[in-house]
């Protein structure tokens, strides 16, 4: 029997213990801001922009939103930038990617203060979560680190995991989360060698990879846990459908445990930008 590990309603309630912290800062006058910057008319980025902002409010937070035209040059996109990090009513900046090609992503990234870098994406986030100290994380990998710990009752001390995708946003991150937790972990992408036999060694996969339903049955072991961080447009039976990048009906009855696509690991990436922008209003208010 394989249980399903609802990201959905974990992200619920994590956005309920938001915005009651909320609340309390609010009693003292203190308001968590978030902003976001959307440079183009990228549909998908629009809708992800829109919920972000929606949550944030649903939490009791101040959201700006900053929608720039397509051809907003990389200077006036800095000075915006610029301009977030000295406002103090604004603890979290996030510029929704990808930006244009006529802009270096990296400058922009970097830009942001390190304190508000809600996305975790910034060099200095990145290396402090590779030496262990604190830090933002992304958003991704840090939900999925809730979801495992909430399963395993915060102990995965010795748990083998294999995360499959090795990207800067998913399995980098996930890679020193659960190092952190004192998992051993194996990253396998693109050229790993018999990586179905290498996902039969795991306790914990984690497939962020961007193939459709490409892990299956047969590569996991009996009663391990799977964390499928794939979102995948596909068309079955002629109508579009969403699925991730592990079979989820091959992998029933073998896994212990899986999320689901979707209600699994998607609703905890932006319920996870809201305990960033709240974890830096708090660090932001006690550096005074
Ligand atoms: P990405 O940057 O494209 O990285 C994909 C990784 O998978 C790469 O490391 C790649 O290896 C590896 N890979 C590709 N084909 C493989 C294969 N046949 N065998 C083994 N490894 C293979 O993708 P990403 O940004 O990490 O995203 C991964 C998936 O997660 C996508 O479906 C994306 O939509 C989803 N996602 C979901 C959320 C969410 O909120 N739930 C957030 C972010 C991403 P190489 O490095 O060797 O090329």
């Amino acid at each position: 029997m394989t249980q399903l590990i609802d990201g959905k309603a974990f992200a619920e309630k994590l956005r309920r213990d938001i915005t009651e912290q909320t609340r309390h800062l609010a009693d003292q006058g203190i308001i968590p801001g978030l902003a976001v910057v959307l440079v183009g008319e990228d549909p998908a980025s629009q809708v992800y922009v829109r919920n972000k902002g929606k949550q944030a409010k649903a939490a009791g937070f101040k959201s700006v939103e900053h929608r720039l035209p397509e051809t907003t040059s990389q200077a006036d996109l800095l000075a915006l930038i610029d301009q977030l990090n000295r406002d103090n009513s604004i603890h979290g900046i996030l510029v929704q990617l990808p930006v244009p090609a006529h802009i270096d992503e990296k400058a922009v990234i970097n830009a942001i203060a390190t304190e508000k870098d809600v996305d975790g994406f910034s060099l200095l986030n990145v290396g402090r979560l590779g030496v262990g100290e604190s830090s933002l994380v992304p958003c991704t990998p840090l939900g999925c680190t809730m979801l495992l710990k909430d399963y395993f009752n915060d102990d995965l001390s010795g748990k083998h995991a294999v995360i499959i995708g090795r990207s800067n946003i998913v399995g980098k991150p996930m890679a020193h989360l659960l190092l952190a937790e004192n998992c051993t972990v194996t990253i396998a992408h693109s050229r790993t060698k018999d990586l179905p036999a290498l996902c039969r060694r795991a306790d914990i996969v984690v497939a962020a990879v961007g193939r459709p339903e490409m892990v299956k049955g047969d590569w996991i072991a009996q009663g391990a846990v799977v964390i499928d961080v794939g979102i995948n447009r596909v068309i079955r039976d002629g109508k579009p459908k969403l699925v991730g990048d592990v079979d989820f009906a091959d992998v029933q009855g073998i896994a212990g445990a899986i999320t689901p696509v979707p209600g699994g690991v998607g609703p905890m990436t932006i319920a996870c930008l809201l305990y960033n922008t709240l974890k830096a209003c708090q660090q932001l208010q006690l550096n005074g």
